[in-house]
């Protein structure tokens, strides 16, 4: 395995339809490789979700894992504002997503391809995913709160869509930044430090 360099906004992977995989692909030494690199190089930046594309592969295929362990940093108050619990290794391709209901929900969020910058981008509060495992398995998977968050998120990365298409670009934030300003607060006590423009 191999951990493989992230790549960065601007490369135009990252706006691409990435393409479906066959079962008969998917079952190839080259494609297995290709997951189990995705896997550490997930592990390794940290993050919670990759997506082909974000190593340079054109491919509708995704990796998420939200251990335990990454949500220690976090008071109980602000892990049931974000509706986060574990969420287990799993690998989708050529993933279809519907999304369940009309709640949404504003989260700050981050991505490993904008030197994980932070940003308020409204989501589902619930979706489900179609798709099929690493062993060509079809897979349905629902999600609520941050889990339907990494799922949305990363099934955007397959349409060539990234966060700040979609988030208030006010909010947006270098990492440092994020926690010497917004670390503690809820999206409304951010929203209300950073303000309105001026006319
Ligand atoms: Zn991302």
């Amino acid at each position: 395995m191999a951990v493989r360099e992230i790549v960065q906004v601007g490369d135009p992977v990252l706006r691409q339809h990435a393409r479906a995989l066959t079962r008969e692909e998917l079952a190839t030494g080259e494609i297995q490789q290709l997951i189990a690199d995705m896997k550490e190089t997930m592990r390794a930046a940290p993050g919670v979700g990759l997506a082909a594309p974000q190593i340079g592969e054109s491919l509708q295929l995704v990796v998420i894992e939200d251990p335990a362990e990454y949500q220690k940093g976090f008071t109980p108050e602000q892990l049931a504002a974000r509706d986060r619990t574990p969420v287990e290794f799993h690998v989708l391709v050529n993933p279809k997503l519907t999304v369940l209901g009309e709640d949404t929900v504003q989260q700050f969020e981050g991505c490993l391809s904008f030197a994980t910058f932070n940003m308020v981008v409204t989501r589902a509060r619930k979706v489900r995913v179609d798709a099929l495992d690493e062993h060509g398995a079809p897979v349905s998977r629902v999600g609520t709160g941050w889990y339907a968050r990494i799922l949305q998120h990363e099934v955007d990365h397959l349409k060539g869509i990234v966060c700040v298409d979609r988030c208030d670009p006010r909010t947006l934030s270098t990492p440092a930044n994020y926690t010497k300003f917004y670390g503690g607060k809820t999206v409304a006590e951010a929203k209300a430090i950073i303000g309105k423009p001026a006319r």
